[in-house]
């Protein structure tokens, strides 16, 4: 009997392969079985997506069955397909990912897609920066002057100089406490900080809570920790009318307005994401000494 379970038969096509992954996946409870069978076999043919579905009646290697087998089984262990693969596109562009960075998330997107769009000859900042996605795809598909990014782990750090240089972007890294070791002032601080509330975290699901750098989750008791230390602490780092795009959660809209608006910042605006929940607070600092002038 073979590891797989199968006795003696001759060699297998990729799309029984796929249906036999899918099948354990679903009996097993996952519920997006098909997509993760998908990027498992991608992975393990090194076959792009158009190929594999041309080759789905090609008899799969003996020694790529085994390592579908192999990575199946830990995605049976609810380890992220993500971590399992290595890699995670975002912004059409393909991220490393490893336990230690937070896997991107499509939402996410939306917060890089409006720093690029606005991105054009501007010094821009990506503030807990994790595998990097943010600053990456800033530097790659927008036109920024210079961007640099910043995170406390050293471990998110090396994920984010590999993701940076497999994209030949060129980001200025700062390791420490938020904005501790960053140089310079900034046209746009952008950050998608850890926002969940501690005591929600237990309740995840296993992907998250088991798998995921808890520190690039967890936002404090109340979730709030980060955005009140940015919205105070960004403003030592924001050019005049500089602007802070931050990522929060779907209940935190009103929250995060207030900070900022007790910090001075202006212009701010509540954005939703393609599921239509508040997902995005942007505000403008304006000019810092005509502020005091007005005092
Ligand atoms: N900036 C990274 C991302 O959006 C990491 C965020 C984090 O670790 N909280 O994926």
């Amino acid at each position: 009997m073979r590891e797989d379970g199968r006795q003696g038969q001759d060699g297998m096509t990729y799309s029984e392969l796929a249906d036999s992954g899918v099948s354990r996946l679903k009996e097993a409870g996952f519920e997006e079985a098909r997509m993760d069978v998908r990027h498992l076999l991608l992975h393990v043919s090194g076959k792009n997506p158009v190929a594999l579905l041309c080759d789905g009646a090609e008899e799969v290697p003996e020694e790529q069955v085994q390592s579908f087998y192999r990575l199946l089984e830990q995605r049976m262990q609810h380890i992220p397909v993500q971590y399992i693969t290595g890699e995670q596109e975002f912004c059409g562009l393909k991220f490393l990912v490893r336990p230690g960075v937070l896997i991107p998330r499509p939402e996410t997107e939306l917060l890089a897609e409006a720093v690029i769009r606005d991105s054009a000859g501007k010094r821009v900042l990506d503030l807990c920066t994790g595998s990097g996605c943010i600053a990456v795809a800033v530097a790659v598909l927008g036109t920024p002057e210079f961007t640099a990014a910043t995170d406390c782990s050293e471990q998110a750090l090396q994920t984010a100089r590999e993701n940076a240089a497999l994209h030949s972007a060129e980001i200025t890294f700062f390791q420490g406490d938020l904005l501790e070791s960053v140089t310079g002032e900034y046209d746009i601080i952008v950050s998608n900080p850890p926002y969940i509330c501690s005591g929600v975290i237990d309740g995840l699901m296993p992907e998250v809570r088991d798998f995921e750098p808890r520190p690039a989750l967890d936002g404090g008791e109340d979730g709030l920790y980060f955005y009140r230390r940015i919205c105070r602490e960004a403003k030592g780092y924001l050019r005049k009318n500089g602007r802070l795009l931050l990522e929060i959660g779907y209940d935190q809209g009103r929250a995060v307005e207030e900070l900022l608006l007790a910090e001075g910042y202006q212009e701010i605006e509540v954005k939703k994401d393609y599921a239509g929940l508040d997902r995005m607070v942007f505000a403008v600092l304006p000019d810092k000494n005509k502020e005091n002038n007005n005092v």
